[in-house]
């Protein structure tokens, strides 16, 4: 069906992405604007980035644009770039013939989808009908040969297709379905939506980039609290962050959780920058602080059992989601800075106010506090410690008592094998949903992932 785009406003459509339809139209190509900007257009939101479909091929597409670049190597796209701005421009899919061999995992997941297609293919390759929607601008019409325009107008997230056959083509799909009820305040049908809940094991087979990639998206987009609460509502939260899940339900750490995303959501509503580190030193904290403990029973320094449980607990959540090294570094150094901030005395105030994480510390203790973490007034004290100058520092000083802690050390107990083996059960053991799956498919995934691709 093809509609006038009447509801659309043309004003607000990129005119870089308006550049790229026409010249590759007067090449001779087939060009239009797919997919969420349209969605958005439609729902009279601004879009936040524009893609371009095409019969052209990427080589044609880069040929065309001297300003181009072609990337990606699942979807190979192409890049077209005016300043800051970037056109991502995308050739017609087709579907696969069959499931084989090369093309698909044992589990049906498309694993190369580099196949071309005519227009009507590349609508029935796309994920949800709401993001099937092409715009002409030739004659300013909506082409919707899925009824997403009704989709839309009902504020309802629906695969095309089954939605079993899609989420396990792409497991991504699902935590795209989480991010667009968060983001658009639209619903998942109950059938969509029970899927989800027994297909969050196929989360297992998509490379932790690919997840890091997709939480940056969940989490950093202004909606984080809605989509946590999303995840956990259709059971997927397990499958990325299984410790973090583990420490969940009603507790302290889930508070955390939520006053982390919570802050952020603020944050990024303002235009104050966001980090992931900080979201991830909340996500972890728990699991850190008990490792940590655990590591101290077994008689290393609070120095050691700190340095190690962080590597841990990373190494662990990175069989998951990966996390760069340029957000892992400054989590450890919240993290660290956590048992620095109780001591007081000296110059040591001082020092710390001036440590590059210090800010993002102390807001880190703040949710502490605010997630029920009893710490005898901690943030208070620091807060008006910022806030004092060099007589009322002093006064704060003495205030504090007993935070000198003497150092112990006591003997390392020697993990045995056995000991490892009961404590890699218990790191498995599993988030709520995490042992449901009735088919008998693998669930765990510690030390055990499998990588298709
Ligand atoms: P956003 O507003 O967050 O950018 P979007 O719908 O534009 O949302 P993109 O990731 O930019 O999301 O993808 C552009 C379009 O590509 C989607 O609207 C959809 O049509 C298609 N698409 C993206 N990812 C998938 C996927 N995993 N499977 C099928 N189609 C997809
Ligand atoms: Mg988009």
């Amino acid at each position: 069906m093809t509609v006038a785009a009447t509801t659309l406003s043309r004003e607000h459509i990129s005119v870089n992405a308006l550049k790229v339809v026409q010249r590759l139209a007067e090449s001779g190509y087939e060009a239009y604007l797919v997919g969420g900007c349209v969605r958005d257009l439609l729902l009279g939101k601004l879009p936040k980035d524009f893609d371009v479909a095409t019969s052209a091929h990427p080589e044609e597409v880069h040929e065309l644009f001297r300003n181009s670049r072609m990337i990606g190597r699942r979807f190979r796209i192409v890049h077209v770039r005016f300043g800051r701005d970037i056109i991502e421009v995308a050739t017609f899919r087709g579907p696969h013939k069959e499931v084989d061999e090369d093309s698909h995992s044992e589990t049906g997941m498309i694993l190369d989808d580099n196949v071309y297609g005519t227009f009507k293919e590349d609508v029935f390759r796309r994920d949800f009908a709401m993001n099937a929607l092409y715009y002409d601008a030739k004659t300013n019409e909506v082409i919707d040969l899925v009824d997403g325009r009704n989709d839309i107008k009902d504020k309802c997230i629906r695969p095309i297709g089954e939605p079993e056959d899609r989420y396990r083509e792409d497991p991504v799909r699902m935590l795209r379905a989480i991010r667009f009820k968060a983001k658009l305040d639209f619903t998942i049908d109950d059938a969509t939506g029970s899927s989800i809940k027994h297909m969050g094991y196929l989360l297992q087979d998509i490379p932790p980039a690919r997840l890091f990639e997709e939480v940056l998206k969940i989490f950093m987009s202004g909606h984080g609290v809605k989509s946590l609460e999303a995840m956990l509502e259709y059971d997927l939260f397990g499958w990325l962050f299984p410790a973090s899940r583990r420490t969940m339900d009603g507790s302290r750490a889930e508070k955390l959780i939520h006053l982390a995303l919570a802050s952020t959501d603020k944050r990024i509503a303002i235009d104050k920058p966001v980090t992931p580190a900080f979201i991830f030193a909340a996500l972890l904290w728990y699991p850190f602080i008990t490792e940590k403990k655990s590591l101290e029973d077994e008689g290393l320094t609070n120095v050691e059992a700190s340095h190690e449980a962080a590597a841990n607990v990373i190494a662990n959540q990175q069989l998951f989601t990966s996390i760069p090294k340029r957000f892992s570094g400054p989590m450890r150094d919240i993290w660290n800075l956590q048992f620095r901030l109780p001591m007081r005395f000296g110059k040591k105030p001082e020092i710390l106010v001036n440590h590059k994480r210090f800010r993002a510390a102390y807001d880190f203790l703040l949710l502490r506090e605010d997630s029920g973490e009893k710490l005898e007034g901690l943030g208070e004290w620091w807060t008006k410690f910022q806030e004092a100058d060099g007589e009322a520092r002093s006064k704060l000083k003495q205030q504090t008592t007993g935070n000198n802690p003497k150092k112990r050390r006591r003997k390392r107990k020697r993990r045995t094998q056995q000991n490892h083996a009961n404590q890699n059960d218990a790191n498995r053991g599993n988030t709520n949903q995490g042992n449901t799956n009735q088919s008998g498919t693998s669930q765990h995934r510690l030390g055990n992932r499998s990588y298709n691709r």
